[in-house]
């Protein structure tokens, strides 16, 4: 019955395990260690670890089992792995599949510590790196070939909001025997399409829509039972990656509620979008749902939503900018997003500060651009309080 729920009814529901109390609400087992009634239980559980059975939290926690079925549900796997934060779930995934020898093809838009971990860790241990623009589909044409092992990318790039055809590159990367990972941390787990569009694995920052409210890191690696509990799950486990039952349970928390939150920060990140779009000091405007969005046509086959982020550049660069910012009374400068409180950031000299020149160039990432994550608060506050720190300039 549970496969045939609405999202939103998975959000609230998916996954649950209740104890012998029988409580409502999701119940948090704080517990590492499990006991064994007798010693020949602990062995067998050992040679075989049932489904609701469990050793050790490092492998596993009722609390955090139910975050990773609801999480499966809602992404559309058969399967996740829930870690510790974004980053161990993209170093799991990509450490448990990859080995010396093996050749990757990556978007280059790609979140900071993403490409750290292929440049300066995957690279050392011998495998080769090619990156290519993912709004091109002709350069995954020219870069994917039967020697490919893994296809990585984000499905929409942080910060400047690049669109990837989701499909042509799985169908693609598949047609080569290659497997596809998408760090989805953007498009949202309301608005994901990565299960639809092919991919093999889904790795997602729960620090970002899921927990939503500023408190927990989180990440979640999805994909088929074969690779979630084969190669992943061995990886994780042995090499502390795991989420803790604190985290889960906050995680599941958040989850009743993040259709709400993502659907409502979505509708005022779009009306935000739309305000900045004709305002004299901002150079451009990158929203996915606007028809100014370079992958606008792309990007709106695969969701139905621009998401929670506005990019957007201020005219008069740097000083501009930061006057801009500091005049905000209601928006914080922070370098999270999809909080409940609405964030700027300025990636130039912060997220993406350590980035080469020239790679911030192709990137577009320029001393005006702006990141702008839309929270709950009212959105006419929001405007309000763009529109007088925009003629502080
Ligand atoms: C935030 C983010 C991460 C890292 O997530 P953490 O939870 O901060 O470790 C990875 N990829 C993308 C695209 C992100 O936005």
């Amino acid at each position: 019955m549970s496969d045939n729920w609405k999202k939103r009814t998975q959000l609230v529901h998916g996954g649950i395990r209740r104890s012998q109390y029988g409580e409502v609400s999701e119940a948090i087992f704080l517990t590492q260690g499990f006991v064994y009634e007798t010693a020949e239980a602990a062995e067998a559980r050992f040679i075989e670890t049932g489904d609701d059975e469990f050793i050790y939290a490092r492998y596993g926690n009722p609390t955090v089992r139910m975050f990773e079925n609801r999480m499966a549900q809602v992404m559309g796997y058969e399967d996740a792995f829930a870690c510790g934060s974004g980053m161990a779930a993209v170093n799991g995934a990509l450490m448990a599949l990859l080995k010396g020898g093996d050749k990757v093809v990556a978007a280059r838009a790609l979140f900071g510590s993403c490409l750290f971990i292929l440049e300066n860790v995957l690279a050392r241990f011998g495998v080769e790196i090619t990156l290519v623009d993912g709004t091109d589909n002709a350069a995954w044409e020219a870069a994917i070939t039967d020697e490919t092992t893994l296809v990585f990318l984000e499905g929409i790039s942080n910060p400047t909001l690049e669109v990837v055809d989701l499909k042509f590159v799985c169908d693609l990367a598949h047609a080569h025997g290659a497997l596809v990972v998408v760090d989805d941390a953007m498009a949202t787990p309301v608005f994901a399409y990565s299960k639809a569009c092919g991919a093999d694995l889904c790795v997602v920052s729960t620090t970002k829509h899921v927990d939503g409210q500023g408190r927990m890191l989180g990440g979640i690696i999805c994909g088929s039972k074969d690779l979630v509990r084969g190669p992943i799950e061995t990886y994780v486990k042995h090499t502390g990656g795991a989420m803790n039952p604190f985290a889960a349970w906050t995680h599941l928390k958040s989850l009743d509620t993040l259709d709400l939150r993502v659907r409502a920060q979505a509708a005022a990140a779009m009306q935000i979008a739309e305000w900045l779009e004709q305002h004299p000091k901002v150079t451009y405007v990158r929203y996915p749902q606007l028809p100014s969005h370079p992958q606008h046509a792309v990007a709106m086959r695969q969701a139905p939503s621009g998401g929670t982020v506005v990019a957007f550049d201020v005219k008069g660069g740097k000083d501009a900018c930061f006057t801009f910012m500091n005049a905000l009374e209601l928006f914080t400068i922070s370098n999270n997003f999809a909080d409940a409180k609405s964030i700027v950031t300025h990636p130039a000299t912060t997220t993406h500060q350590r980035l080469p020149q020239e790679q911030k160039d192709t990137l577009q990432i320029g001393p005006g651009l702006v990141r702008l994550s839309a929270g709950l608060e009212d959105v006419g506050d929001l405007i309000a309080d763009l529109d007088q720190a925009l003629d502080r300039i």
